[in-house]
């Protein structure tokens, strides 16, 4: 895949960036590993005040931010500004928290003194997909950096511009050089980094294969892994839920960043009484929405990043139809106009055992089941391979805690969309991955977590 910027909405190629060559990367990677040695002496208060000063440019400068992101990516320019947004804020977030998350645990024990320490491990390396292209990357940086380790990013291809424009965000915040680069490389370079001794540890959010990948690569090494790969998530309604407000929150958590995000809801899981109502309330929400220029204020869903997504989404589609599916709206990509635009889609009477009701739909396109009672519905929910998030909603005390328990994610939103939060831990189990990211968790994924011991 090169690495080029191509607009989603128009299919026009933009700008194509040269991949750097063996020898470039051995000096960006000489480059961290020199820098580690003193970073790692840097204060928290200096890091503290460097990542403050990120999160102010972050700020100043979101407009053009956001500009960059959607022209490369395609996601609605209100929620590109409001992505970097967030990057600020977990910026802020870690640049207060970090000192405490970070601070010595004392243990009582049989010795004299005995405590826990948490220390940096070095050169960490980054493996980043497109659809958030800057939340993913500073969700990683901020915990990492004030921590005193240091970063390479190896952004997805199809975001070279972002990728540059982080690097360059980070050096004028104040980060030494070498405490955050950008690697313009492929896919293909990531196992040699992993195999390389100064690279110490990775976190790779995407694909499973390309998780896979980086874990095989890992362990060959015996290097710590984090692994955020993709969801089915469920969006359950039951009776007692107020079904106007998990409408209104089911069409949101759909249609967010165009359909592709990894905690989108995507298998919709609806009591049987409720059902019939649901489902025409929420084909009212999808015919409600308008499709087009993502730079354009008034659009709710924009085209999807590349054709490719958009063909596998438009195969998995065609599947679903095969095997039972029937389509309330939508069905087919928007061929009468360039980019990569796919129209908000409803499918429903897929059979929950077949094997495309197995699949993550990373696009605009709802499957909807109907469910007979709670046990049917926790049991759909969790009969798939992800387990990343699940939104539920009902009013009734005792369904919210068979929830709570039962459905297998590494998040349960009660009444509530699923979304990311720096104070709360972010991560999956199953086949969404392993370990977690924000948080006091996020920040002890990539520390040595040392036990001292003195007599
Ligand atoms: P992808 O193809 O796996 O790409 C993600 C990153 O991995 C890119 O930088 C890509 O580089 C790289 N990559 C691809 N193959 C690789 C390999 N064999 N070895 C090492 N690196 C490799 O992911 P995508 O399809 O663009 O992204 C969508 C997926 O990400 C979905 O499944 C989604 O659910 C998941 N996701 C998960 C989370 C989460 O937090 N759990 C968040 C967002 C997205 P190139 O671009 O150069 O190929």
């Amino acid at each position: 895949m090169a690495i080029a910027t191509i607009n989603p909405a128009s299919g026009e190629t933009l700008k194509i960036f040269e991949p750097l060559n063996d020898a470039e990367i051995a000096s960006k990677l000489n480059l961290a590993d020199q820098t580690f040695a003193q970073y790692r002496q840097t204060s928290f208060s200096e890091r503290s005040q460097w990542l403050k000063t990120a999160a102010t440019i972050l700020q100043q400068e979101k407009a053009d931010l956001a500009k960059t992101m959607t022209l490369e990516m395609g996601k609605p320019y209100q929620a590109s500004m409001s992505e970097v947004e967030k990057c600020a804020l977990v910026c802020q977030y870690y640049a207060e928290q970090a000192p405490s998350f970070l601070a010595d645990v004392p243990v009582t024990t049989d010795a004299s003194q005995s405590f826990v320490c948490y220390q940096p491990l070095g050169v960490i390396l980054a493996v980043m997909p497109w659809n958030f292209p800057f939340w993913q990357v500073f969700r990683f940086a901020a915990p990492a950096l004030m921590a005193g380790n240091v970063g390479l990013l190896k952004h997805a291809s199809n975001v070279p511009q972002c990728a540059l424009a982080i690097e360059d965000i980070i050096h004028r915040a104040g980060f030494p050089p070498g405490a955050f680069q950008t690697l313009l490389i492929g896919a293909a370079k990531v196992a040699d980094l992993m195999a390389d001794d100064r690279v110490k540890a990775a976190t790779l959010t995407g694909s499973e294969p390309a998780g896979a990948s980086l874990a095989a690569a890992a362990g060959q090494q015996i290097k710590k892994t984090v692994l955020e790969l993709g969801g089915s998530d469920p969006f359950i309604v039951l009776e007692t839920a107020d079904l106007e407000t998990a409408v209104a929150n089911a069409t949101t958590a759909r249609m967010l960043n165009n359909g592709q995000s990894c905690i989108a809801a995507k298998r919709f899981i609806i009591a049987e009484a409720i059902a019939t109502e649901f489902e025409k309330l929420l084909l009212d929400k999808f015919l409600a929405l308008k499709v087009g220029d993502p730079m354009h204020p008034d659009t709710d869903l924009g085209p999807l990043a590349t054709p490719g997504i958009l063909e596998d989404l438009d195969q998995q589609v065609q599947t679903a139809i095969k095997s039972g599916g029937k389509v309330l709206t939508g069905g087919h990509p928007l061929s009468e106009r360039p980019g990569n635009f796919y129209p908000p889609t409803i499918i429903t009477d897929i059979p929950p055992d077949s094997a495309i009701a197995q699949e993550e739909f990373f696009g605009p396109v709802a499957l909807l089941f109907r469910v007979p009672d709670i046990d049917a519905a926790i049991q759909l929910a969790n009969a798939t391979p992800f387990g990343l998030g699940a939104s539920a909603w009902t009013n009734n005390h005792q369904e919210r805690r068979r929830l709570i328990t039962e459905i297998e994610a590494g998040a349960v939103f009660i009444n509530g969309m699923v979304k990311s939060d720096p104070r709360l831990p972010f991560g999956g189990i199953k086949r969404s991955g392993y370990g977690r990211e924000l948080s006091i968790q996020g920040i002890h994924e990539f520390v040595n977590v040392k036990t001292v011991w003195v007599k």
